[in-house]
């Protein structure tokens, strides 16, 4: 029966506001709820962070469930403590239970008086942390291949496309593919063993779309980088580069996943994207980059274990890879810790002295700003930078802080290029707000 099961949903994987994906981030949970680390390693029978890590990457051999309502149950047992006096389970006294939130059905509270005392603060949360319960159930529809659903070719052209509010009309069978995958079997499996009744249908549809439009988000902005840099996918083929690519964006990750470029740019020249980053998980997109002109009218996927900086000396200094065109981060957080930008710097400096048309992404106006600060101090080029019309519309809890304001995948953006010409050095420094001239 085990190895049936689909794999580690992507909820487990603990995430935060600065998205950590090493082991000083995964211990940091401690810092807020003492014991959540061990807790989740308890409850996914590892013994420490490495196994947790080889357990995602090698998947299914490091995690496996006796059944669906194991899976699922310890899922939610990770999310289990105090939101209040942050007690894990094992501190509680025995009279002591954890009981949830009856109104989000996410928190809970060893209480009745911390959960009094916690209202003020969670009640600003509650309505969102409830939607956020259920698509961190949802997601598992990710690793059954029920999400994503098909997406149409545009009806407009990528320049009248600005936002999401373009991009839906587009989708004429939205609807229709929601009510398949409602009506599916492993959306009955989901809710015969889930720990929490079944949400309503609109709710469920709400969740599956949050769902895609974060499978999405990454297409897309991709998509309005190649579109703000003035880049022709029509003139050539077209290497982009995932910097950073993480572990979440990897595992799983098919040939297929960027095929919206194609609805996008219908017969283009042929467009290749290269993920790199030093937690590409393996699997199909294992395979090495092109060196040149990729197949027409379809997006070529290939990946790189390594740092960026690493790939470029090992492949890209040897010729081994065409040149990029556009480099594209997720969340490369980098503003985050010292450690981290430290990894990242000599990727940054190569941007800028390549004079890389490049593009980063960001979970919050406050990533944005502390990132931007990096870059003006870099004296790299900032073209512009703001809120992402592609957002993912899916919130994300910080996991060890519930009530703590959710975030969003691919919130905001900055575009860069080259160096900061001599001019600029002084006076007109672009901010945070100086955003969205579209091209
Ligand atoms: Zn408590
Ligand atoms: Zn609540």
């Amino acid at each position: 029966m085990a190895s049936q099961i689909p794999a580690l949903p992507q909820s487990i994987t603990p995430r935060t506001g600065s998205v950590f994906s090493d082991q000083s981030g995964f211990y940091a949970l401690d810092s807020n709820v003492p014991g959540l680390s061990k807790l989740i390693l308890s409850k996914l029978n590892m013994k420490d962070y490495g196994e947790y890590r080889a357990a995602v990457q090698e998947k299914p051999k490091g995690v496996t469930f006796r059944n669906y309502k194991e899976m699922f149950q310890k899922m939610e047992d990770t999310f289990k403590f105090c939101t209040g006096c942050n007690k894990i389970p094992e501190h509680l006294s025995e009279q002591q239970t954890l009981k949830r939130c009856v109104k989000c059905l996410n928190v809970y509270y060893c209480s009745k008086d911390c959960q009094r005392k916690d209202w003020p603060q969670h009640k600003k949360a509650c309505t969102t942390l409830r939607l956020v319960a259920i698509d961190r159930l949802v997601e598992w529809l990710m690793f059954t291949g029920d999400l994503p659903f098909p997406t149409e070719k545009w009806s407009k052209s990528p320049d009248e496309v600005k936002s999401w509010n373009d991009w839906m009309p587009m989708q004429a069978n939205l609807t229709a593919h929601l009510s398949t995958i409602l009506s599916g079997t492993n959306m009955a499996t989901l809710w015969k063993n889930a720990v929490r009744p079944q949400p309503n249908e609109a709710d469920l549809r709400g969740s599956l779309w949050r769902i895609q439009s974060e499978f999405l988000s990454r297409v897309l902005t991709v998509g309005m980088a190649i579109r703000r840099f003035g880049l022709d996918p029509y003139a050539k083929p077209l290497t982009i580069h995932l910097a950073g690519a993480s572990h979440n964006e990897t595992m799983g990750a098919r040939l297929t996943d960027y095929d919206e470029l194609n609805n996008m740019f219908p017969k283009h020249q042929g467009i290749e994207i290269v993920m790199v980053g030093p937690e590409v998980v393996d699997g199909p997109i294992m395979r090495p980059p092109l060196v040149a002109f990729g197949p027409k009218e379809r997006v070529y996927i290939s990946a790189f274990k390594g740092l960026y900086h690493q790939f470029w000396e090992a492949v890209e200094e040897k010729k081994d890879a065409a040149k990029p065109d556009l480099v594209v981060g997720f969340h490369p957080g980098f503003h985050a810790n010292p450690g981290l930008l430290e990894g990242w710097l000599p990727t940054l400096l190569l941007l800028r002295d390549f004079n890389i048309p490049s593009l980063f992404t960001m979970y919050s106006e406050m990533e944005l700003k502390c990132s931007l600060e990096i870059l003006l101090e870099l004296e790299v080029h900032v073209r512009d930078s703001g809120p992402n019309p592609f957002t993912s519309q899916k919130p994300e809890q910080v996991q060890s802080c519930p009530n703590k304001a959710p975030v969003y995948c691919n919130s905001h953006f900055i575009r860069f290029q080259g160096l900061l010409p001599c001019e600029d050095l002084e006076g007109s420094v672009p901010t945070a707000s100086s955003s969205s001239s579209s091209l």
